[in-house]
């Protein structure tokens, strides 16, 4: 994320030294580089332009992963569309400045509200999940006396070989309707009268590395949407979903993304349709950081413990998914103490409150540390728990400095609750 040591400064982000930020904005506080977001945005483009697929190609950014307003007004500046997975989610990216009409819709339950919502937007698509769910999106349609843009999500049962809890395309996940009912479910579509069936979409899963499941995958949608041609059912777009990983350690690098997707983009230049990517991870993951101080350091009588300010409210994916992610200190080194093995870990009351196990730093009370590759899923899944309230957050610009949100306060955390008469 264009980080750099400075000799003196420390660590940097772009031209701004991480100091600097703590300083000015405390901690814990995420980071997230201008340069990076738009640097990752840019490689989707030049894939895709690389496959002669610029003009018919769009990269909707998945909201989920980090929902700041500067973040997706800096997306919709760069022409991003957005896959949004609800009612939350569509407000923030038309109050970002995004267009409606690049909008996709995805996620197993929507509500009528948010069907309606959406309709009245104008959004580009909704990603359908069941028979139920169309069923409800015809009728919220025809009250509107509208038709409702619509693509099945199907399940195409390839295993992505990732964390159980973001596998999503197995026969037993929760996601999407399963492969061999995909075509009756379109029959079904195109004979409700307020839909109109437009697209097909997958999404298998989440941190991928290796780009043959996504391709595979590839594979069995367009077998699909042959099908469904053969019948009278034509699809105008193809919408091969998120997925992308990322690089968590140094020594696991991520593919590049014109190598992940080239085995998916060969299949598309000899065809018509329009191509949809819903990246989330690999647009913001490695472009933000979690900036955090050490609070005490705490021998113990087998391991060593540094109480950092930030917690597992703060950053849930080390203990959600027992995630990785580097750790490195701000400062430059050497400032007298050795560097011994630590559990970095926050101050709040779970011992799966970790943010690091076992590495090996010279720590000091009152550093700074980085948590890398915080961009995607950190802030965006931060709680309150124990009454914590929620990390600013700043975006560097050069050699600029902007608070994108700023550090919530005690009171409001219990503004919306009321006691007993
Ligand atoms: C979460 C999600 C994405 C984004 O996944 P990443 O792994 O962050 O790229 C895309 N599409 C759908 C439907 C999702 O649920």
């Amino acid at each position: 994320m264009g980080l750099t040591h400075d000799g003196a400064r420390g660590l940097q982000v772009e031209s701004v030294a991480l100091e600097d930020i703590a300083e000015r904005f405390g901690t814990p506080c995420y980071v997230y580089s201008r340069l990076a977001l738009t640097a990752a945005y840019v490689g989707y483009r030049n894939a895709l332009q690389a496959h002669g697929l610029g003009d018919r190609a769009l990269v909707c950014y998945a909201v989920k992963a980090n929902s700041n307003l500067a973040i997706l007004n800096l997306f919709a500046r760069l022409g991003a569309g957005f896959d949004i997975v609800s009612g939350g989610e569509l407000a923030r990216v038309l109050a970002a400045g995004g267009s409606a009409d690049k909008i996709v819709f995805s996620g197993v339950g929507k509500s009528r509200e948010e069907m309606r919502a959406a309709l009245e937007a104008g959004i580009h698509c909704f990603n359908v999940e069941s028979t139920g769910e169309l069923e409800q999106l015809n009728e919220v349609a025809g009250s509107l006396d509208r038709r409702a843009p619509v693509s099945l999500r199907v399940n195409p049962d390839v295993d992505a070989k990732t964390h159980p809890y973001i596998s999503t395309g197995l026969k037993t996940a929760k996601f999407g309707v399963a492969f061999d009912q995909a075509f009756d479910t379109y029959r079904r579509a195109a004979s409700l009268p307020h839909l109109a069936v437009k697209g097909i979409d997958c999404h298998i899963g989440s941190q991928l590395l290796d780009p043959a499941p996504a391709a595979e995958a590839a594979d069995k949608v367009l077998g699909l949407v042959d099908r469904l041609a053969a019948t009278g059912i034509v699809l105008e777009h193809i919408d091969l979903g998120g997925g992308m990983g990322i690089q968590y350690r140094r020594e696991e690098p991520a593919p590049a993304t014109a190598d992940y997707l080239a085995p998916m983009l060969v299949k598309f230049a000899s065809r018509r349709e329009s191509l949809i990517f819903e990246p989330g991870r690999s647009l913001v993951g490695n472009a933000g950081l979690l900036l955090t101080r050490v609070q005490v350091l705490k021998p113990g009588a087998e391991k060593h413990f540094a109480v950092v300010d930030a917690a597992m409210n703060d950053m849930m994916r080390p203990a959600l998914y027992d995630a990785w992610h580097d750790i490195v200190p701000v400062a430059t080194v050497g400032a007298g103490a050795a560097a011994m093995p630590y559990e970095i870990v926050g101050p709040v009351c779970e011992s799966g409150d970790f943010l690091g196990h076992d590495r090996s730093l010279a720590l000091q009370e009152g550093d700074l540390l980085a948590i890398l590759s915080a961009g995607a899923y950190g802030m965006a899944m931060a709680s309150n728990y124990n009454s914590r309230p929620r990390a600013a957050e700043v975006m560097v610009d050069g050699d600029a400095m902007h608070l994108i949100r700023r550090r919530e306060n005690v009171a409001e955390l219990f503004a919306l609750e009321s006691v007993l008469p």
